[in-house]
């Protein structure tokens, strides 16, 4: 990862969430400077030992902001983020307001206004690489997507749920923003999991352990998992991709442990 080898800084939102907090180690992992850690919910005291560790493993350094400092919704909370190092040379914009149970005012303030703020701070800092985490909930009309690439899953006009309507709106302003100063791509993970997952194997797990787990129809279906550290190596690779007439700008990909198969 070439931009982190060469030192780079960079800004992470959603640092203290499950992807985020990763990719935050895998940047020092791979020889990133600095990363700004930006986050409404501050480190819990294992994420703050994971960071103290990594940080004397190689010698990175993490910038954790405070919860008023790392909001998403407030202007000045991103633009100072902005201006934590002289130069960020990349910026992963992971967080977002996640699953079904937000008011809808939050879902539009945080999942797209929150990522109009982010593009307007790359621009006004001129940051040039910016690699926005999507959802292939964005492509979801509730058919079949087996063996389908991201080509032949258009956003759709109408959408099965508001997290997946206000990620496609950040989609679509983060791939309308890209241009010869500012670089972008969307990478999108299809159900992680892995170390540190308090979400999804937990959740399914006692689901299943207290029989409340649900199935759609004869147990059949197919989806795709896709492993923490795939995904944040996705990330990694959507920044390193971005160069001019690099021909992943602006596109959205989704990254499965299983290849192109199905989402
Ligand atoms: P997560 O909930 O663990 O992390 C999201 C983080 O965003 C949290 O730490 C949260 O505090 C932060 N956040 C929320 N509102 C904020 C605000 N106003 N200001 C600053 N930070 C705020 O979710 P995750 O599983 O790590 O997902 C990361 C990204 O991947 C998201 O963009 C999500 O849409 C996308 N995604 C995840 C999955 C999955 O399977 N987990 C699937 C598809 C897409």
């Amino acid at each position: 990862f070439e931009t982190a080898e060469a030192g780079c800084n960079a800004l992470v939102t959603g640092s203290s969430g499950f992807a985020g907090a990763r990719l935050v180690e895998m940047l020092l992992e791979r020889g990133a400077k600095t990363v700004i850690a930006f986050d409404i919910v501050t480190p819990d005291a294992v994420l703050q030992e994971r960071f103290k560790d990594v940080q004397k493993k190689t010698g990175g350094k993490i910038i954790t902001l405070s919860q008023t400092e790392g909001d998403l919704c407030s202007d000045a909370a991103v633009d100072a983020a902005f201006q934590k190092v002289p130069k960020l040379d990349v910026v992963f914009h992971i967080a977002a307001l996640v699953g079904p149970f937000h008011k809808e005012k939050l879902y539009w303030d945080v999942n797209y206004h929150g990522t109009l703020r982010i593009i307007d701070g790359c621009k006004k800092y001129k940051v040039n690489k910016l690699v926005y985490s999507s959802s292939p909930s964005t492509r979801f009309t509730g058919g079949d997507v087996e063996g389908l690439s991201e080509d032949e899953m258009p956003i759709p006009d109408k959408f099965v749920a508001l997290y997946a309507e206000t990620k496609a709106k950040g989609e679509k302003a983060v791939s309308q923003a890209c241009s010869d100063t500012l670089l972008t791509v969307s990478v999108a993970p299809h159900q992680l999991y892995g170390p540190y997952d308090t979400l999804f194997l937990p959740k399914l797990l006692e689901a299943a352990g207290s029989g409340k787990l649900r199935i759609f129809g004869k147990g059949q279906n197919k989806i795709s998992l896709c492993h923490i550290d795939n995904y944040c190596v996705g990330l990694l690779c959507g920044a390193d991709s971005l160069y001019r007439g690099s021909p992943t700008l602006s596109n959205f990909y989704v990254v499965t442990d299983d290849g192109p198969q199905y989402f």
